[in-house]
Parts: structure tokens; C-alpha cells; sequence
């Protein structure tokens, strides 16, 4: 079989979204909760469960999700939702809905690289701007420039920024909305732990969505993403939406999710606590010789020149992973990523880097 004779090119071109792995680590990689559920959550989780018809199809239109996660988010009254499995998945409908040889897609480098994978899948042409390389912020002249030229059908603007932590400014970013003839998506998959938002702005711009996710509070398991905007946006997009895309248990668990929630921002609010410290002792750590303010529960933070091959090899071996960038883009050299674990796990991997740091560094 010539798999090559039939498989798009663009799709023989792509790289396979690979995950490490991961048994027996202590697993600080992919930004996911470290907390485990409690037991007695757990026990109310699966008596509502229990109550499911799993021989039917899941409810097609979210209704009653849709109206809790309304009031969840304090969704602005007048903007519609759309569900996605994953954000991942609101990514892709929103390129599917928008495909076609001559449409762009613009984002910046460096930047969450699903936006790049799904329109190349698509067959849509990416470009993407460099950030500003002190600290990462947005290169405003070049972004409008950008716009400019190559009038995408959509801006991606991951805000946070994964990989680099920061918070965009937001002035600037409504210059980006302002300056878009097409549509400007802020994907706020790390919401929950920066105190800034675009969500108030919907409405105020015909063109803006803001898409969040449960993922990186703890439900990363379950698939669950979310899209708001203008409803005439929505509507078309939901067209493409697979009708039962947010399965039966997804659908009754993130509502229990939600009635539950106190439990998972105590959680949350640990995680910023142990950012703080995790940030402190990276800053005083030999061999480190950046690190990057974050308002995301992961900090990037940069080693001495050469050594991050090393680094992330040593931390393996003590049974700790993190995330390289280094190798991933010219402005993440030497780059290293750590999702914020327990404060046990920080501890852990502080301990790990303190000896392969040294060894590595000079
Ligand atoms: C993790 C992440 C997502 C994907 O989240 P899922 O809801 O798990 O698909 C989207 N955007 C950014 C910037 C992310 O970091």
C-alpha cells in the first residue's frame, strides 16, 4: 500500500502529538491538577453517576449545562455558549468552520502548538509573530502588520501564555480585535489562576470569543471546553459540532463539578501560593538564569547555555518530569517548563534540580 498516494501531504508532514512517559514520575509535564479527588467527593460523584442512563444518547443541546455554566462563568446575558471535548476540540471546529487554501491563521511564537497542528491538519496557512524576546509580551506593530498583510480568518491569543506564563496586555490586545477584520479567540485555559479576563469584554467587539477549559483545575480527565461569543458566530459553528460531542457521564460529572467547586479552588488557590514559592526558589538556584513571572500554574524558567538537555535528562532520573521547550523554538533555548505540583512534589523537584543543576552548571 502507497499510504503516501493517499494521505493529504500536509498531514504526511506532521509530527505526532507525542506524550512522555509517565509511570513511577512525579509528573510536573502537562499542567494538569495534582490533587486527587476526596473520598467523600468521590463517593457523592459516583451516586450521582449511578442515576445515568447510559443505553441513551447523551442531550445534544447542553441545555442544563449550558445554564449552570452560564451562572458559573457569569457569562455576559447576552452571548451564547458552545461545548467542546476539550478546548482542544472548540480549536478544531473553529478551523474546520473557517478552512480553505487561501485563509491564514495568525498566532504568536511561542504559543500553545495546537492551533498550529489542527490548521495544518486543515490545510490552513499559519503564520505567527515572535514575541517581544525579554518578556515575552506582544509585538503590537508587528501583530497589525501581520493583520495587515495577511487578513487572517483568526487570531489566536492564548492568555495566559502557555508556554510562557504571561498575561498579554490587554489594551493591546483590543488594538489586535480592533485591527482583526476576522475573528480574535483568547483561550483562557489558565483562567482560574490569573485574576485578568477578557470575558468581560464580549459584546463590546463583534469579533471577539473567549474559550476556557476545566482541564488545568483538576477535570483534565473529563474533556471539557468551553466557547462564548455573539450568538451569530456560535450558531454556525455549532452546525459543525458533533452532536453528541460532550458524553453522558462529562455532561452530569461537570455539573457536579461545579456544585462542588469550593473543593477545587481551595486547590487552585494552593497552587498560586506554591507558584510563589516555587518561583523564589528558582530564582536563587545556581544554574538558573531566568525566570519568567507567571500568572498560569506552570513556571518557564531558563539555564545556563547548553545545559537544559542535561538538566531534563537528570531530572528523569530522579524520577521527575517536566516539560523541555529547549529545541521547541529559537526563543525557548535553554528553556524548561514545570507545572506547579503539591507542595510535596515542588519540594521534590526543587531537591532534583539542586543537584543536576550543579553538576550541570559551571
Ligand atoms: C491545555 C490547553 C488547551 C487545551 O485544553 P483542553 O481543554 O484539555 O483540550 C487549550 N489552550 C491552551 C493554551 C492550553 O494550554
Amino acid at each position: 500500500m502507497d499510504v503516501a498516494k493517499l494521505i493529504r501531504p500536509e498531514i504526511m508532514a506532521l509530527a505526532p502529538y507525542t506524550v512522555q512517559e509517565q509511570s513511577g514520575y512525579i509528573k510536573l509535564d502537562a499542567m494538569e491538577s495534582p490533587y486527587p479527588w476526596p473520598d467523600e467527593l468521590k463517593t457523592a460523584w459516583l451516586d450521582r453517576i449511578a442515576t445515568l442512563e447510559i443505553n441513551r444518547y447523551p442531550d445534544a443541546t447542553h441545555a442544563d449545562l449550558k445554564q449552570q455554566v452560564r451562572t458559573f462563568f457569569d457569562v455576559p446575558a447576552d452571548m451564547q455558549l458552545l461545548f467542546g471535548n476539550g478546548s482542544d476540540e472548540l480549536i478544531q471546529m473553529l478551523l474546520m468552520a473557517v478552512a480553505g487554501s487561501n485563509r491564514t491563521v495568525l498566532s504568536v511564537e511561542p504559543t500553545f502548538t495546537m492551533y498550529r497542528i489542527i490548521g495544518a491538519a486543515l490545510g490552513i496557512n499559519y503564520q505567527a509573530v515572535a514575541l517581544n524576546t525579554h518578556d515575552f509580551s506582544l509585538d503590537v506593530p508587528a501583530m497589525l502588520e501581520a493583520i495587515q498583510h495577511t487578513q487572517p480568518a483568526i487570531v489566536f491569543l492564548s492568555y495566559p501564555n502557555n508556554p510562557t506564563g504571561n498575561n498579554f496586555d490587554k489594551a493591546s490586545i483590543r488594538e489586535i480585535i480592533r485591527a482583526a477584520e476576522g475573528l480574535v479567540v483568547v483561550d483562557e485555559a489558565y483562567y482560574a489562576f490569573t485574576q485578568d479576563s477578557m470575558l468581560s469584554d464580549l459584546g463590546q467587539f463583534d469579533n471577539l470569543l473567549v474559550m476556557r477549559t476545566l482541564s488545568k483545575v483538576g477535570m483534565a480527565g473529563l474533556r471539557f471546553g468551553i466557547l462564548a461569543g455573539p450568538n451569530e458566530w456560535l450558531e454556525q459553528l455549532n452546525k459543525i459540532r458533533l452532536p453528541y460531542n460532550i458524553n453522558a457521564l462529562t455532561q452530569t460529572s461537570i455539573r457536579f463539578v461545579m456544585d462542588n467547586f469550593a473543593v477545587f479552588q481551595k486547590q487552585v488557590d494552593s497552587i498560586c501560593q506554591q507558584r510563589e514559592w516555587l518561583t523564589e526558589q528558582l530564582l536563587t538556584q545556581s544554574g538558573v538564569v531566568k525566570v519568567y513571572p507567571s500568572e498560569a500554574n506552570f513556571i518557564t524558567f531558563k539555564l545556563q547555555q547548553g545545559s537544559a538537555e542535561a538538566v531534563f535528562a537528570g531530572l528523569k532520573e530522579h524520577k521527575v518530569l517536566i516539560k523541555k521547550l529547549h529545541g521547541s523554538s529559537a526563543m525557548l533555548d535553554d528553556c524548561l517548563r514545570v507545572t506547579v505540583g503539591t507542595e510535596e512534589e515542588n519540594k521534590a523537584f526543587m531537591q532534583a534540580l539542586a543537584v543536576v543543576a550543579t553538576i550541570n552548571g559551571d
